[in-house]
């Protein structure tokens, strides 16, 4: 049996669910699955430009699972560009630290902190008309692609 895995912390949900390449039908196309955590260490020393110890600080793990998890999550982006694949960000054990909404009305995005369960207004022009995009995330692998689950605070990969 292999050990319960701690969950690793990451900030916020990506702001997207996935990529597709451009000029291919979909139906030619194989998904791979880019983790919440691999995504994390992804944004966390590529496109921050963190060193590994305070990334893998960060994300609460040690530094070489750090490692691991980096080169896991550049080979699946490789793959995705190289390879041709949809790239699906979903699943993985993580929680994260803080919510995320997209305003519908003007693209905005504001992060709060959790817990946070009641509706928000858009920090920038008030509109009530938002999106957490915590939920998409909810649930890991199968949860499916966009579909939305209910909002609680409390316990949750959310
Ligand atoms: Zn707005």
């Amino acid at each position: 049996m292999p050990r319960p895995q701690k969950e690793r912390k990451v900030l916020e949900p990506p702001k997207i669910q996935g990529m597709k390449p451009v000029g291919v039908p979909v139906r030619f196309l194989d998904r791979i699955y880019l983790s919440l955590d691999e995504y994390e260490a992804i944004r966390l020393a590529d496109y921050d430009g963190l060193e590994h110890q305070q990334a893998a600080e960060a994300m609460g793990v040690s530094r070489p699972t750090f490692t691991r998890l980096i080169e896991k999550a550049r080979k699946k982006v490789a793959d995705s560009i190289v390879g041709v694949k949809e790239l699906v960000i979903e699943g993985g054990n993580y929680s994260f630290t803080t919510q995320l909404i997209r305003c519908q009305d003007c693209g905005e995005f504001t992060r709060f902190d959790m817990p946070q369960n009641v509706v928000e207004r858009c920090t920038d022009c008030g509109s009530e008309n938002v999106v957490y995009l915590n939920k998409w995330f909810r649930g890991g692998r199968g949860s499916g692609y966009g579909k939305r689950g209910g909002f609680r605070g409390g316990r949750g990969n959310w």
